[in-house]
């Protein structure tokens, strides 16, 4: 969906194009159409200021950025529309994009007839570097969403670990989200990021989107990796089955999952904002010693939190400075415990399956932000549970086995050959 380009539009400014070119017209296009208007173009210039769909040589055009405290209709306001214009103007706008959802930071863009009309033609919000909000305000009010077109170029980088694996990674200039899939997504599991030692190195092939030719955008995906831990050599394919949930599932090279049977995270899309720690020492309480003895997932108030394996609830409640928290017994060995959540959505003797929303991220009890504490607990213990050896998620099924092998063996030569 991401990647497809309204082709009608695209036409029918390729023919305007054909035409302005062929005939040297000059050409004034109605209000409601495509093109807002189009005044005599030299064709050169014309080819080099497409942008957003418009030909930005034939307007006034003021780049802006969401401010603190802008709303959509103070933007409107400020340039001349006024209510009930602007009342109108959301209603138009309701079905493509929710106009509450303008974030600070974000640029937009205004154009306006070159004649010096004060009420601009048409607003542009970039929603992140691949999609934008198209709002024109003529007769009719017309709002689309549209995506750039996006180029995906594939790379391959390798390292030796001195220190990091943040370290080495930024040192090369990877970017900080494929530091990020590597150590707290694929290889989460498998390997201790906090006990690497000198000369563990790593290889990765994946690919990173582009727009506008050289305009970063985010990594696609990680195609595959080869990580040397301790002399110990750990491939990870993605590979996507029929039957696959989601798009992060990586296997070995022998089909083995690099999952284990509880998800890493309660939380999807977030980040370890503090670690298991019995050694840890906090500020606020004379840097003494106060040993953490959960896993901090940061995220903003109201993200669902996730069980992380299947079990039943056996404590559901409000206390001290856990907040609101619900703990799941997953078998006698194993049990774990989400604290500070702002909402509890399940009671003691529930049935939950990994993945079912539990509860919301809060601040309940004692904590100084938004997170979820996750707390992981073994035979009545409460221990790391990325140092435990944990029962492997679901293999490959051997339906996918040989398919597999075809998949990653171009890669796995491809990998091979990353040249240290
Ligand atoms: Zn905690």
């Amino acid at each position: 969906m991401k990647l497809k380009i309204n082709s009608t539009l695209f036409k029918t400014k390729f023919f305007l194009y054909a035409l302005v070119i062929g005939l040297t017209l000059y050409l004034v296009k109605s209000c409601s159409s495509d093109n807002l208007e189009m005044t005599s173009i030299n064709s050169s210039i014309l080819l080099e200021n497409n942008k957003f769909g418009y030909n930005f040589n034939n307007y006034k055009v003021v780049y802006d950025t969401v401010r603190k405290g802008d709303s959509f209709g103070e933007i409107l306001e400020n340039n001349q529309l006024f209510y009930p214009k602007i009342h109108h103007i959301a209603e138009q706008t309701k079905t493509v994009f929710d106009i509450r959802q303008f974030r600070i930071g974000n640029p937009y863009v205004l154009l306006f007839s070159k004649d010096n009309s004060a009420t601009p033609l048409a607003f542009i919000y970039e929603e992140n570097k691949i999609e934008y909000l198209v709002v024109e305000f003529c007769d009719t009010i017309k709002a689309y969403k549209e995506s750039k077109p996006v180029k995906v170029v594939e790379r391959e980088a390798f390292g030796v670990i001195e220190n990091t694996l943040s370290e080495t990674m930024e040192a090369q200039g990877l970017p900080a989200q494929l530091i990020y899939d590597m150590s707290d997504d694929i290889y989460a599991w498998t390997i201790d990021f906090f006990r690497l030692q000198k000369g563990d190195n790593f290889k990765v092939i994946y690919k990173q989107r582009f727009v506008e030719d050289s305009i970063y955008a985010g990594i696609e995906t990680i195609e595959a990796a080869y990580f040397q831990h301790k002399g110990e050599i750990i491939y990870a394919f993605n590979y996507l089955t029929k039957d696959s949930k989601n798009s992060t599932d990586y296997y070995d090279d022998s089909g083995k999952s690099l999952q284990k049977a509880f998800l890493k995270s309660p939380i999807k899309y977030s980040r370890i904002s503090s670690r298991y720690n019995l050694k840890r020492r906090i500020k606020l309480y004379g840097n003494r010693v106060r040993a953490h003895k959960g896993t901090d997932f940061a995220a903003v108030v109201g993200t669902p939190i996730l069980a992380t394996a299947n079990g039943t609830v056996v404590e559901s409640a409000r206390r001290g400075g856990n907040g609101n928290y619900v703990k799941i017994r997953h078998n006698a060995t194993y049990s774990t415990q989400y604290l500070h959540m702002s909402r509890r959505l399940v009671k003691v003797g529930d049935f939950v399956k990994q993945g079912d929303v539990i509860g919301k991220v809060g601040m309940t009890g004692n904590t100084s932000g938004p997170h979820v504490c996750y707390r992981f607990w073994k035979n009545g213990r409460q221990v790391d549970p990325f140092r435990q050896k944990l029962p492997d998620a679901k293999a490959l099924s051997n339906k996918y086995k040989s398919d597999f092998l075809n998949y990653i063996a171009p890669l796995k030569q491809q990998l091979d050959s990353i040249n240290q």
